[in-house]
């Protein structure tokens, strides 16, 4: 006989509107008061906007050590150069997964003047083994995003595996699970988690209930849920109470999760390491041009 359990909601976070970079308007959920890290994720901020005012200042040059950042593209143009002569567009669909390593300084630019820009960059923690690394990308278009319908649920896979269907991310030091999960009202959708995994939900459009039958909690749109114990997520589109139906019909969802490091975590904006005097080092190494 087997047992199976699916994982609850610890806790419900809102994100908190902030400016970054040169000014550009976005939420940030993880890396915020109410919920500073989730180990071994740093950081996610979700950008969405129609006004050009919000972007277009887009974050120019600027410094990362020691850990990943990770931009998947919803809609809108983002033009990414760094100082090892990388470069590149991100375009909707696409997911750009840098390991900063032991530094890059880059630019991430709207390559747009007008439309909506819409996305998230999520910072992943490296192991101390990992975060001197050289720096490198995975990139993919929209094109190599394996995309499955699963019982009526449209899941694209970025990282982990559904149905069968790999993402094409790797990283072995966390092992992340990155999904992109659309669900009409009523549809609902299961995954199993590795064992000790964090794991979240954000919403983005729409709403979903979490977990089994019998006690399923709401998660609203701009909202992520902590999701722990378990070896299942079980989710549920949810008809929408708004009086805009028509034009939501469906929920959206990121699903997240990774192995925890549990290493002792050092960090000033940009730089991500373990004690404070690598963090010492990373300015020094970045004034003096080592990167
Ligand atoms: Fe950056």
């Amino acid at each position: 006989m087997s047992t199976s359990s699916t994982r609850g909601i610890a806790r419900l976070v809102r994100g908190m509107p902030t400016s970054d970079g040169a000014g550009v308007k976005l939420t940030r959920v993880i890396g915020q008061g109410q919920l500073p890290d989730l180990d071994p994720f740093l950081m996610l901020d979700e950008f969405g906007t129609d006004d050009p005012g919000d972007y277009i200042a887009g974050f120019p040059d600027h410094p990362h050590r020691g850990f990943e950042t990770v931009t998947y593209m919803l809609d809108g143009r983002m033009r990414h150069r760094d100082n090892h002569g990388h470069e590149g567009v991100l375009v909707p669909g696409s997911v750009q997964w840098m390991t900063a390593g032991r530094g890059i300084v880059h630019s991430e630019m709207p390559e747009q003047q007008e439309g909506r820009m819409r996305g998230f960059q999520l910072w992943i923690n490296l192991p101390a083994r990992e975060k001197m690394t050289a720096p490198k990308y995975q990139e993919f278009g929209p094109q190599r995003i394996p995309a499955v319908t699963v019982e009526g649920a449209r899941v694209k896979v970025i990282a982990g595996v559904v149905a069968g269907l790999a993402g094409p991310i790797a990283q072995p030091a966390t092992d992340p699970t990155y999904l992109d999960i659309e669900l009409e009202p009523g549809v609902r959708f299961s995954h199993a988690l590795p064992a000790g995994h964090a794991a979240f939900l954000y919403v983005y459009e729409g709403a979903m209930r979490v977990g089994d039958d019998d006690r399923p909690a709401p998660v609203d749109t701009h909202q992520l849920a902590v999701l722990i114990g378990g070896e299942s997520v079980r989710l549920e589109g949810v008809v929408p109470a708004r009086k805009d139906t028509a034009a939501q019909p469906a929920a959206r969802a990121i699903l997240v999760a990774g192995r925890p490091l549990r290493e002792p975590v050092a960090k000033y904006g940009p730089f991500v390491m373990n004690t404070r005097e690598e963090l010492m080092q990373a300015f020094e190494d970045y004034q003096g041009g080592r990167f």
